[in-house]
């Protein structure tokens, strides 16, 4: 069969694991033995599954395909090693692992391209192929840890792609992936960021798992948010701002802000002050990203004197600042650096 058209077993949360086995006249604890084999155990093939009739495995096998990502490039770099993943369709995407103190953080891709169209990141030069599937996103950290042999501690989707223009394959992911019976990883240790597509800001903040919310801003009002990125034409920055406050008061969290400080486009006094009152009374911290640079010659990295400038601006206004610590500018496994195309990197 071609894997094309059907789905794959790690789209499933137990939940619907369950639907499947009641719907086929099983039992439903049998779902959780299926969910146990694959995250638990961890088991590649079906057969290993000596727990589950035979005939309910034939039945699995002819609805769910059990294929994994084809692991293609492997790059490390000191703490921080950036994966090739091919898919079924002969697409591909890129993961990257930083290692912390406090873990081991996986950086996952929610599409092939992106639409957003930020002018200053890589990864939207390729416009969207297509979404990512739920299996596509849960391997992605599944087979990391197995290549690894330890567990990931903390996952951010900050990989290719806008994840709330695929919004309800990421729930479907942040479900499998924060089940305790699945990969535990706990919804304090997770980050999802977005460009500031605001109907799924307020979808999100109705979403009863308490993940951390980062927005890319960018910067600190139209005039040049518009001319860095065009998503802001559609959901202008006070609306954004609306929508946030809306999603402080349902969810009781704080936000992240990025802010990256692009040379003579946002890094004036004028940038720092305006942002710093952008944010007063809003619960929220400042992370700000020294610019990548990439091969787009239109943007420069702001300079560290200047960086410290914004920040103490930033500090002085009460506003909780900090800058990002860089990983992976070597294997271009950086912020704005992944790409969805083999032939690129
Ligand atoms: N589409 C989502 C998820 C991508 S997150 C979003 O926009 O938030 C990736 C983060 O890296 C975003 O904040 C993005 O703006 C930032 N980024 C893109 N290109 C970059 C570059 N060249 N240097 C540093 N950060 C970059």
């Amino acid at each position: 069969m071609g894997g094309e058209t059907m789905k794959n077993i790690y789209d499933l949360t137990l939940e619907e694991m369950e639907e499947y086995f009641l719907n086929h006249d099983s039992k439903k604890f049998h779902a959780l033995q299926l969910f146990l084999w694959l995250y638990d155990k961890r088991v590649e093939s079906y057969e290993e599954m000596t727990n589950i009739k035979k005939e309910m495995l034939d039945l699995l096998k002819k609805d769910y395909s059990i294929d994994r990502l084809k692991v293609v490039d492997v790059q490390e770099d000191e703490d921080v090693c950036k994966y090739l993943f091919e898919l079924h369709d002969h697409e591909h995407i890129e993961a990257v692992l930083m290692r912390h103190d406090y873990g081991n953080s996986v950086c996952v891709s929610s599409q092939v391209g992106c639409n957003m169209g930020c002018k200053f990141c890589e990864s939207g030069r390729r416009k969207k192929v297509r979404n990512l599937e739920v299996h596509e996103m849960v391997l992605q950290i599944l087979m990391i840890e197995k290549l690894l042999g330890e567990r990931i501690s903390h996952v951010v989707v900050m990989g290719i792609g806008e994840p709330f223009d695929n919004y309800d394959t990421l729930i479907h992911f942040f479900k499998i992936i924060n089940h305790p019976k699945g990969l535990a990883i706990g919804a304090r240790h997770i980050t999802v960021s977005t460009c500031g597509i605001i109907p799924k800001i307020l979808e999100f903040s109705d979403f009863p798992l308490q993940i951390n919310l980062a927005v890319s801003l960018h910067a600190p009002n139209n005039e040049i948010r518009n001319k860095i990125m065009p998503i802001n034409k559609v959901y202008p920055i006070e609306q954004v701002m609306e929508a946030l406050k809306i999603y402080l008061v349902k969810t009781n969290r704080r936000l992240t802000f990025e802010y990256i400080l692009l040379k003579d486009i946002n890094d004036s006094v004028t940038c720092a002050e305006e942002l710093a009152k952008l944010v007063k009374n809003i619960n929220c911290y400042i992370n700000l990203i020294p610019y990548n640079e990439t091969n787009n010659l239109d943007f420069q990295r702001t300079n560290t004197v200047q960086i410290m400038r914004f920040y103490d601006i930033l500090k002085k206004n009460n506003v909780n600042v900090t800058i990002r610590r860089e990983f992976g500018g070597n294997i271009s496994a950086a912020c704005g650096q992944l790409r969805s195309k083999k032939e690129e990197l």
